[in-house]
């Protein structure tokens, strides 16, 4: 049979089944054939580029991210769309005319500053420039508010429909067969696994399946029963007449305060807008003939954001407008894209909700995809683009619909140090909620949870003032850090997600995750990591035996389905074994500081002292008329107890705690407060500083991992491996600036002896330490041991600034943990 006759047959099996044929499933199937897999079929509902991919602008831009991963995946789409006419013989349309991006004001300036130094670390060449030479690039440009430019010679444009059908030809030349007019209607499954498609032209076995339906993928992962949480919103461009002096060479520009995009489109202007106020669209069904749509403009809603973005290309004004188009496109909750093995059904992968991005990022998610399904394991640091990180309620529609609003406008959002979402909150609240909020929290939302970041002293209206400098709430933490370290605090750490394991065979199979030992006496705390057959991390988190055959497992909120999945995943089918997730039914109140015991000693009846409790384990203790499961352990490294509080009896200990903390100076304390102590202790944030790329030992953890363990675990072997090489290319390191003015976001450059060595993953202001303090990896050949980071000069860059910092393996406080277990 050739070639052709095979394309036309419909197939009844296929190793992977690919759902969607715009930019994503094309890249998707492309990838696939380079890492050898051919039995790749592609199905597309009508043609080919026919849902939002035929209409895209095509900018292709390669910085402005916040991470190496996503920085990563459009580097390398940049590069493969200039090299796949070559192989593939179909042009996508790239021309390499440039990228400018510019600024009107010194904040906006100081944050591009900030990505470039970032990006320039992983090879992206963006330079600023002055006014005048952004004149000389684009001449008709306004320039006289303007106080720099950002500009990458190598980024422009392309188009998204040959570039698609450059990828589609690469796939089919690789042996994927593509099937047009082929929609797909259901999802067949067995026993928590894919199994195959249902069309309107029969049933396709598979055992892999990728929803790549751009806004239809919420409605596919449904069919699959698979929460794939995204809305479309109407996002708009407008093309001039021509205008005398545009031409077809002149760079794509980003204005972000005028939420405007331009670039040459025959001979006039393509003018786009990001406007901070969007219309969602197609909730209740998108129309089932829709096939290369459009959306009828809204020409009110837009026209106040237009004429303003017209001020930077004054003669635009005077052009005739030669269309205004609004398309579709989907939305993510928090912006990121959604990609990887969905956790409700194995072998089944999502690469959707791309927020305006998947042009210019599609070549890097298929291969990460392609590779992923190949290995079974991601190739690059998912924390921020894995479908697991979103919790089932962000799939509601009220919730999508009114989060949507503020997204389109996120394109071009100053990405302030602590910037929070205002849209769709107050969904998850903790009992102390209004309690906090009568105090003055001022209260940041993560995963739906509303989660006090700091307090404003009595009189002050918790606002904040967003700034790359000290905000306004500086010296409130710096309060409360205070008292942390030298009296005693209170924090609601209620979001953390709490598992009761129990039954007979609940020790034999943690024992088999958990990478130190779990068999251990009724009230021990192990904090373990959770590692996979590669040796790298999946989890870190505590592990309590509360009986015999009981468990609580208690990790981070950020990676609740991502512990809970692994968990499922590794009971044996006939294991004696329940999981409950027991997040609802406490609450967590975090007592911690110097003066901890003394608080907890007035108001229980149960013995506090060191020798009576000593760290990492936990009690049953009374406080008030409540029954209390106190955990001593600290995530901030000072004496401390997680009060762990039947949801009921919630208010009444805290009432409790907050009348009798009175006369020992009790303060509340938000997460800001964590992040500062954290910081400089040293403790690790899975998704922030460390991810499933990292080893324990490569990021200071290879204490929790113990190999001599009886129970066998997953990713021993792999541990051993590593541990016996003796040689670690890669070390997280903490940092301290010796200066005590800059301030660390993350992103800021590492320089050891004037070469770069690495970047800041996670900063905050150790007010302890007396300045800003950060862990962030570095990475030597050689290997990095102590005596390379001893006889190192370290510096750290801020805006352009090189600032001398001090470089340390162990926690800069307290490294003998002395106030930890006194
Ligand atoms: C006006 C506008 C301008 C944009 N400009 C840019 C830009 O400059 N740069 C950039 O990077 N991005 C841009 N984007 C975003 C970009 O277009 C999208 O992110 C990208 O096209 C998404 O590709 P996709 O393959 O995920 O989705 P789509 O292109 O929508 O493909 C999904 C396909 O799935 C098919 N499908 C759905 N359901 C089924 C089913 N049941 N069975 C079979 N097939 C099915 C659909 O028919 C569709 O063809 C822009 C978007 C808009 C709206």
């Amino acid at each position: 049979m050739n070639n052709n006759q095979s394309q036309n047959m419909f197939p009844t099996q296929a190793q992977v089944v690919i759902i969607g044929g715009g930019v994503i499933g094309a890249s998707v199937a492309y990838h696939l054939t380079k890492l050898g897999w051919q039995d790749v079929v592609l199905l597309e509902r009508t043609n080919l580029t026919a849902g939002t991919t035929w209409h895209a602008a095509g900018l292709i831009v390669s910085g402005g991210f916040g991470t190496e991963t996503t920085i990563n995946m459009a580097k390398y789409t940049r590069e493969l769309y200039t090299r796949l006419e070559e192989e593939t013989g179909q042009d996508t349309g790239f021309r390499q005319i440039g990228y400018l991006e510019v600024a009107s004001n010194a904040e906006r300036v100081e944050g591009l500053r900030r990505q470039a130094d970032f990006a320039r670390g992983y090879g992206i060449d963006v330079e600023q420039i002055s006014p005048a030479e952004i004149k000389e690039l684009w001449p008709l440009m306004h320039t006289d508010d303007l106080l720099a430019g950002f500009f990458n010679p190598l980024d422009g444009r392309a188009n998204p429909v040959d570039t698609t059908m450059a990828l589609a030809k690469g796939a089919r030349m690789g042996g994927v067969q593509i099937m047009e007019e082929t929609k797909v209607t259901g999802i067949l499954k067995d026993k928590g696994r894919v199994t195959g498609v249902v069309t309107n032209k029969g049933e396709i076995a598979a055992e892999y399946v990728v929803n790549c339906c751009g806004i239809w993928a919420r409605e596919v992962g449904k069919m699959a029963g698979v929460n794939v949480p995204l809305h479309a919103a109407e996002h708009y461009y407008l093309v001039t007449e021509p205008i005398k002096g545009v031409h077809a060479d002149m760079p794509i520009v980003e204005d972000p305060e005028l939420y405007l995009y331009l670039r040459e489109e025959t001979g006039g202007l393509m003018v786009g807008m990001f406007e901070p106020v969007s219309g969602p669209w197609g909730m209740d069904g998108i129309p089932e003939d829709f096939s290369f749509g459009e959306i009828p403009p809204d020409w009110d809603r837009l026209m106040p954001y237009l004429e303003k973005a017209m001020d930077r290309i004054p003669i635009a004004k005077e052009a005739g407008v030669h269309m205004l188009f609004c398309g579709p496109e989907s939305f993510t909750p928090d912006m990121s894209p959604m990609i990887g093995e969905a956790p409700e059904l194995r072998n089944f992968y999502v690469a959707a909700g791309f927020n305006s991005l998947g042009i210019l990022l599609g070549g890097g998610v298929g291969q990460i995809i392609a590779q992923w399904i190949v290995d079974g394991y991601p190739p690059v640091d998912i924390s921020e683009i894995n479908i697991e990180r979103m919790s089932p309620f962000r799939n509601n529609p009220k919730y999508l619909y009114d989060r949507t609003v503020e997204m389109l406008g996120w394109q071009y959002a100053e990405g302030w140090p602590n910037l929070h979402f205002e849209s769709a909150r107050g969904v998850r609240k903790s009992p102390f909620h209004d309690r906090f909020a009568e105090l003055g929290a001022w209260f940041g939302e993560s995963d739906g949870w509303e989660i006090a970041d700091w307090f404003a002293p009595q009189g002050v209206e918790p606002t904040v003032e967003y700034s790359w400098k000290r905000q306004n709430w500086f010296e409130y933490n710096a309060a409360e850090h205070k008292a942390a370290r030298e009296g005693v605090i209170l924090m609601d750490l209620t979001p953390m997600s709490k598992f009761l394991i129990q039954g007979r065979d609940a020790e034999k199979v943690l024992n088999r995750i958990c990478a130190r030992d779990v068999n251990v006496e009724i009230g021990r705390c192990v904090y373990t990591t959770w590692l996979n057959e590669r040796g790298t991390i999946q989890a870190d988190l505590t592990v309590t035996r509360l009986a015999q055959d009981q468990y609580q497992v208690v990790s981070s909120w950020s990676i609740h389905t991502n512990v809970l999945t692994w968990l499922k995943r590794h009971v044996p089918p006939d294991a004696h074994l329940t999981i409950t997730d027991v997040t609802s039914a406490y609450s967590l109140i975090n007592i911690q500081g110097p003066k901890s015991r003394q608080l907890l000693s007035k108001l229980t009846s149960a013995d506090m002292s060191n020798q009576a409790f000593p760290y990492l384990t936990l009690q049953e203790i009374d406080i008030g008329y409540a029954p209390v499961k106190a955990l001593r352990i600290t995530y901030l490294g000072e004496l401390g107890w997680e009060l762990y509080v039947p949801s009921e009896f919630s208010l009444h200990v805290y009432d409790s705690l907050v009348e009798t903390g009175k006369e020992l100076g009790l303060k509340h304390a938000g997460l800001q407060a964590l992040d500062t102590l954290r910081l400089e202790k040293a403790y690790r944030d899975y998704g922030h500083d460390i991810d499933n790329l990292d080893t324990p030992l490569e990021v200071g953890l290879g204490f929790t991992v113990e190999p001599d363990k009886p129970a066998d675990f997953i990713g021993k072997e792999a541990f051993l491996k590593q541990k016996e090489s003796g040689i670690l290319k890669k070390r997280l390191v903490q940092f301290l600036l010796e200066d005590p003015e800059p301030l660390l976001h993350g992103g800021e450059p590492i320089y050891r002896d004037g070469a770069r060595v690495g970047d800041i993953h996670a900063g905050n202001y150790g007010h302890t330490l007396g300045g800003a303090v950060g862990l962030g990896p570095i990475k030597f050949k050689g290997g990095v041991t102590k005596e390379y980071i001893q006889n190192g000069n370290f510096e750290i860059e801020v805006v352009g600034i090189r600032y001398p910092a001090k470089a340390s393996l162990r926690p800069m406080l307290d490294p003998k943990n002395e106030r930890v277990r006194c």
